[in-house]
């Protein structure tokens, strides 16, 4: 799937300035440039704690919009659509954990650092109103 090496996905990583991750059509606004799978994709980035990592995005709070699936871009496998998950900081689709578990998607590194830091708990927390959540800018 991947030409690259990975050296993106893993300074996008490190760089990444906001809390969301894994909405593609918004990316070029972070990035300057247009989205390719292929920004998030280091096949290397196996820590040793990613099944831990993966549990985490998967338990922390879901916003749930709607329940019809929509197809996973880079597999086909169907995904929960219009699902968010948020830890209290971060935001990101349910389609997330997917993309890191089975397509090498490399997470921010301040994310990284903020679910080993709650032991791979994530936070009690409430959604409180919607327009507080750190979407993405809207387009
Ligand atoms: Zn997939």
């Amino acid at each position: 799937m991947s030409g690259k090496d990975g050296r993106q996905a893993r300074e996008l990583a490190r760089i990444w300035p906001v809390a969301w991750v894994g909405f593609a059509d918004h990316e070029p606004a972070v990035t300057g440039h247009p989205y390719t799978d292929d920004d998030h994709v280091d096949p290397a980035w196996k820590p040793q704690d990613l099944a831990d990592i993966v549990k985490y995005l998967r338990q922390a709070p879901a916003l749930v919009g709607q329940t019809r699936p929509e197809p996973c871009r880079l597999c086909g496998e169907m995904l929960a659509s219009a699902t968010f998950h948020f830890d209290g900081e971060w935001l990101w689709p349910d389609s997330l954990p997917h993309l890191v578990e089975r397509h090498d998607f490399v997470l921010p590194d301040r994310l990284v650092a903020r679910i080993r830091a709650h032991a791979y708990r994530p936070p009690i927390t409430t959604f409180g109103p919607e327009a507080k959540l750190p979407w993405p800018a809207r387009c």
